[in-house]
């Protein structure tokens, strides 16, 4: 790399502006760096973004923070956005509709781990065996400090532990699907109990359910780039990088599609985090003379969000209600929000969520949207839901990596000097989620400037 004197102004490239990019980008400018944030598309916030709907704005799917994302909220923090405004707080929930077959599970915000006791001790439709599976699980996951030997199945984790095939429908299948975007039978356990360590091991605030009021661009991503613009950075949009370059002297060249038609030669960069999705990632590494190791081969997940428009009158009990799927019966569903409850101008819009939507997903829009609406209208007893007045089906076909057992991820530091990865496949604690890709731009942003110190010196 480059020496540098402590004073050399140092530039830096983040390609990508997904919730990873901005983040390091972010960290990068307040600690004086000036930052290129470099997006292929038109659009901030990569794969949790806005996009406008007959005239709403909408999201590419329904999106749910918790409160254990800490990195998101503290970033938020930084960027002056106010959560108590830009999220809905709900406390912790898995509450399924009244004529259903499901369950009622509410935490009442009273101190951990008494919010769980209290819980499990009102919780409706179960019996005295699942309420007891379900103490013995945390119970024996807390002794057990939340770390297994050897990763697993969540299926298996679940039979090890005894849960009972009431509270895996009910509870733990939704809760693993939602929260590893991956079927228990092929979900890594450990990854599981992460996420459950820091949510409803920890502190009461961690376990609650936040929902974006405002669309995901606005929420983040948009405030994130004036923020580097008015740290003396830039951002640039539908600037596709095609080709690294690491020069003689140490300093990293890129190409977009743009300036390749420009006589001028590409800026040169004191350091660069690759922000993209993996695959991407991979494509560029491969254009680099000596390119660093492959990046592993990741199989995916999607996710289908539907967005169904129904008369202005129409709310339900709760902002938002967990359904009972089933493929078979076409009962796609596995959650259900009313997004008049998040927005004054969405009354009357239901969002419905299918995570691992594989197989819903390869259906045409007309046909999801009606197999949907009539499992809204069976499951509330609604009838008037069976026919809304437009819907919108976006499926995400890679929406994340399959989270599954034993998975190895790169490192944010790549064997060439001043170059870093960063997005929510790298290594950590978490799936691919919001908090995953904002941990993980700060770590990369941490390589950098501890790669710049380094060389100062
Ligand atoms: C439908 C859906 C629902 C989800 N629900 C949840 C949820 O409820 N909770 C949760 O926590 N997570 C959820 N996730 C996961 C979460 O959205 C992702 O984990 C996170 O957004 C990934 O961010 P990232 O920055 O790592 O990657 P991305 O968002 O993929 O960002 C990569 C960026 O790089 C850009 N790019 C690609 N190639 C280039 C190039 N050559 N040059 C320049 N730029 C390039 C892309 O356009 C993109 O903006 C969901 C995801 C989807 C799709």
């Amino acid at each position: 790399m480059a020496k540098f004197s402590a004073n050399t102004p140092r530039r830096v490239a983040v390609i990508g502006a997904g919730w990873a990019g901005c983040a390091a980008a972010v960290e990068l400018a307040r600690h004086g760096i000036s930052v290129s944030l470099i997006e292929a598309s038109r659009n901030l916030g990569g794969r949790a973004r806005g996009v406008s709907v007959n005239g709403l704005e909408l999201d590419n799917g329904q999106h749910i923070l918790l409160g254990a994302y800490s990195s998101c909220l503290q970033l938020m923090r930084k960027l002056d956005i106010d959560t108590g405004t830009a999220l809905l707080k709900l406390p912790l929930q898995m509450v399924y509709p009244d004529n259903e077959d499901g369950m009622r599970f509410i935490a009442p915000r009273l101190p951990a781990p008494l919010h769980l006791l209290f819980a499990l001790w009102t919780a409706k439709g179960l019996q005295r065996g699942d309420k007891m599976a379900l103490a013995r699980f945390s119970t024996t996951a807390r002794w057990m400090g939340w770390q297994l030997h050897q990763d697993c199945s969540v299926s298996e984790l679940l039979e090890r532990f005894e849960q009972t095939p009431r509270l895996c429908r009910l509870m733990w299948h939704p809760l693993c699907i939602a929260a590893l975007n991956t079927p228990p039978e092929r979900a890594s356990a450990q990854v599981f109990l992460n996420v459950l360590r820091d949510s409803l091991g920890a502190r009461r605030a961690a376990s609650d359910m936040l929902l974006p009021r405002t669309d995901l661009s606005a929420i983040l991503p948009a405030r994130a780039a004036a923020f580097v613009t008015q740290h003396g950075g830039q951002t640039l949009l539908a600037s596709a990088v095609s080709s690294l370059h690491h020069t003689e002297n140490g300093q990293w060249q890129l190409n977009t599609r743009q300036n390749a038609s420009v006589d001028t030669a590409p800026p040169l960069y004191d350091g660069v985090i690759i922000a993209t999705d993996v695959a991407t990632a991979e494509r560029l590494l491969q254009t680099l003379a000596s390119p660093p190791p492959s990046l592993p081969d990741y199989s995916y997940e999607a996710i289908t969000t539907c967005y169904l428009q129904y008369a202005a009158t129409v709310r339900l009990r709760r902002a938002m209600l967990a359904l009972l799927d089933d493929a078979g019966q076409k009962k796609w569903g596995q959650y259900v929000f009313d997004r008049g409850q998040l927005h004054q101008d969405q009354a009357g819009l239901l969002a419905v969520v299918i995570s691992a939507s594989n197989q819903a997903c390869e259906l045409a829009q007309e046909e999801l949207a009606k197999d949907v609406a009539s499992q809204l209208a069976e499951s509330l007893q609604m009838p008037e839901l069976a026919k809304p007045l437009w819907h919108k089906c976006i499926s995400e076909k890679r929406a994340t990596f399959s989270c599954t057992p034993g998975l190895v991820r790169p490192e944010n530091r790549t064997d060439l000097p001043g170059l870093y990865l960063a997005g929510d496949y790298t290594k950590g604690d978490y799936p691919a989620t919001l908090e995953g890709a904002v941990r993980s731009g700060i770590a990369a942003s941490q390589c950098v400037l501890a790669g710049f110190k380094q060389t100062s010196k």
